[in-house]
């Protein structure tokens, strides 16, 4: 008896070490250098690289930004790891010594928002806005889902992130002023996914995208629509904004917007086509893939043309019933 349970004592120290190493387990900081640029003044974004998260890039893959304004530092889409957060803060020390004052989560996707871990350890009542349809997702599952899915395709670089889920609803239509600056977020319907909002600064011209657009990469869609997608990047294109702030890609004018529209767009109109003369999918891809050069060389492409044709089709169906 004796023996088991200093068995048993054993057992159970070393599970309680295991659990708190592993808690303060922590992957290394962002290896590469990357630079917040000025893409009107005050505004300022990190474009991150194109390709998905991987053992190189440690998870970063989107484009942080933030806004300076007269009541401190508003950031969007901080990123997908708590490295990529704490990059992310040394880059806005570099030029401001303001606080940050909130935090905007476009879409539900992990990797535009997994460091808000990092700006609450820095900022613990900082407010966190998202969609409550991403609010209720994250809670649901998607938070864990993401954390799993970064360290596994970074080879556990992004290890000790946790989800940090936003903690204030918006939704279409709200207004939010720090000094001069205005942010008004737009939700029109599913687009991307069915979480997106966009934030619009009337006073610099200036619209956050998210991932209703990307600028040289395609990207998934998931659970969202796509004529959906193509209204929200039509309304964006109206809001009177001068500088398009893709979710992954280069910052740009209305090209910025119009060019994953017209790649939407154009799949739509031929599957349409396509599907009023009795095609399948299989057979109106061969019939568009020569339309679509402009996007062929996109990061993205290869593994998703197919799929959103596939996806459209279906969305066209289900609309015919
Ligand atoms: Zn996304």
């Amino acid at each position: 008896m004796n023996k088991f349970l200093t068995l048993l004592s054993t057992v159970i120290f070393a599970s309680v070490i295991c659990i708190t190493e592993s808690s303060f387990a922590k992957g290394k900081p962002l290896e590469k250098q990357y630079d917040a640029t000025q893409v009107v003044k005050n505004v300022y974004v990190i474009h991150g690289p194109l390709e998905l998260p991987n053992v190189a890039n440690q998870g970063f893959m989107n484009n942080p930004a933030f806004i300076l304004t007269e009541k401190g530092v508003v950031v969007v889409d901080p990123g997908g790891s708590l490295q990529i957060g704490e990059m992310l803060l040394a880059a806005i020390k570099k030029v401001s010594a303001m606080p940050i004052i909130a935090v905007f989560n476009t879409h539900v996707h992990g990797d535009h928002w997994l460091a808000n871990q990092a700006i609450l350890e820095q900022y613990p009542n900082v407010p966190i806005y998202g969609h409550p349809n991403m609010i209720e997702q994250v809670d649901n599952g998607a938070g864990k889902q993401w954390v799993d899915l970064m360290l596994r395709s970074t080879d556990g670089a992004t290890e000790g992130t946790q989800y940090v889920n936003a903690n204030k609803s918006a939704t279409h239509g709200s207004k939010y002023t720090f000094g001069s600056t205005v942010i008004e977020t737009i939700y029109l319907d599913s687009a991307h996914t069915n979480t997106d909002l966009m934030f619009y600064l009337p006073n610099q011209a200036v619209i956050f995208l998210g991932d209703n657009a990307g600028y040289g990469r395609i990207l998934r869609n998931d659970g969202g629509s796509f004529s959906g997608n193509i209204a929200a990047l039509n309304y964006a294109l109206e809001s009177g904004a001068n500088v398009y702030v893709p979710g992954h890609g280069m910052t740009g004018g209305k090209e910025a917007a119009s060019e994953y529209r017209d790649y939407l767009s154009l799949i739509l109109e031929e599957v349409k086509k396509g599907y009023e003369d009795d095609l399948s999918d299989f057979e109106i891809k061969p019939l568009l893939s020569p339309s679509m050069d402009r996007w062929k060389d996109w990061s993205g492409f290869e593994q998703e043309f197919g799929k959103h044709l596939s996806q459209i089709f279906l969305e066209i169906e289900a609309e015919d019933f």
